[in-house]
């Protein structure tokens, strides 16, 4: 499957079907604006699209004209310039981060197993030593996949895990560097804490890395990963965003709420169990999933 087909059919036939004959402007605005609500998107979102619509449109204009408006404001709420991460091949670190349950350590294996596909020489650590069974999850998609994984015991002190990935990723032959990273700890003072030494770790071996700081929200939870991500606003290294489980949601507008709430980019959606279930994302993509083409 494609980015563009991940919604297909779902929010957009709801849309096709305002468009019968024998409705004025007001009633196709009016269940317009109910459909967003539907689907996800965030209201302060949608009474800025419906603002543009009900300006943006005349009576008896054509379904394709109230589309094209839509199209184009829903594009405007995402970066012009999508960024490509990591794209140039040079010897990088991407550290993953987000709270547990989000789909981290999925999303790690994607990731690598996505750069790795790219003909990069990819390493994966798991520094989530908090969880019992962090470091064996990641050890078992790095055997399936392939790729090396360099983990630490349960309670090993995550800053060492990661000072020995790092040892390994400058020694060999390796360019890429992705680490995953544990999410529940006692307290958020705790989390962040941890968080700042893992990255005073690599910093300290390889100035100016990790390169790539992505938080990874579970976006079935819809609009509560706003809420997930609370946790992680204080630390500023966050570059990006991994939307993980798309399938878990028939909504994709939660995308867009994610997307304007948090004010960083989307880089990567996953929608799905297996390692191929990760696509880079891109907005003309996803719109055109949301409304057709
Ligand atoms: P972590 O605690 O943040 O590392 O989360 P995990 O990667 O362990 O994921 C938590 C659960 O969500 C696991 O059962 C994963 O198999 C599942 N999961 C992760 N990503 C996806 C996804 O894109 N789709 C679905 N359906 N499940 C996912």
């Amino acid at each position: 499957m494609a980015l563009k087909d991940l919604f297909r059919g779902k929010f957009q036939d709801r849309i096709a079907a305002l468009f019968v004959s024998g409705k004025n402007r007001e009633e196709i605005l009016g269940e317009l604006e109910e459909q967003l609500v539907l689907g996800d998107i965030s209201l302060p979102i949608v009474n800025r699209l419906m603002a543009v619509l009900a300006s943006g449109t005349r009576n008896n204009d054509p379904r394709e004209e109230f589309l094209a408006l839509l199209r184009r404001e829903l594009l405007a709420l995402f970066p012009k310039q999508p960024r490509q991460p990591l794209a140039d091949g040079s010897k990088s670190v991407l550290l993953l981060v987000g709270v547990n349950g989000s789909g981290k350590t999925t999303s790690a294996a994607k990731l690598a197993h996505y750069f790795h596909k790219r003909g990069r020489r990819v390493l994966l650590a798991a520094a989530d030593t908090f969880r019992a069974a962090g470091s064996t999850q990641l050890t078992l998609w790095g055997e399936k996949l392939g790729i090396p994984v360099i983990g630490g015991d349960r309670g090993a002190d995550p800053g060492s895990v990661v000072f020995n990935a790092m040892q390994s990723w400058q020694a060999r032959d390796f360019d890429l560097l992705v680490i995953d990273t544990a999410g529940r700890m006692q307290t958020k003072a705790n989390l962040m804490l941890e968080l700042e030494k893992i990255t005073r770790v690599i910093a300290k071996i390889a100035p100016g890395q990790p390169a790539e700081t992505w938080l990874v929200l579970d976006a079935s939870t819809g609009q509560n990963a706003l809420v997930q991500a609370e946790k992680f606003r204080e630390f500023s290294a966050i570059n990006g965003m991994v939307l993980a489980k798309l399938d878990g949601t028939a909504k994709g507008g939660t995308v867009v709420s994610i997307a304007v709430g948090m004010k960083l980019p989307v880089l990567f959606v996953g929608s799905g169990e297996s390692a191929d279930d990760l696509w880079e994302f891109s907005a003309d993509d996803f719109v055109d999933s949301l409304l057709g083409k």
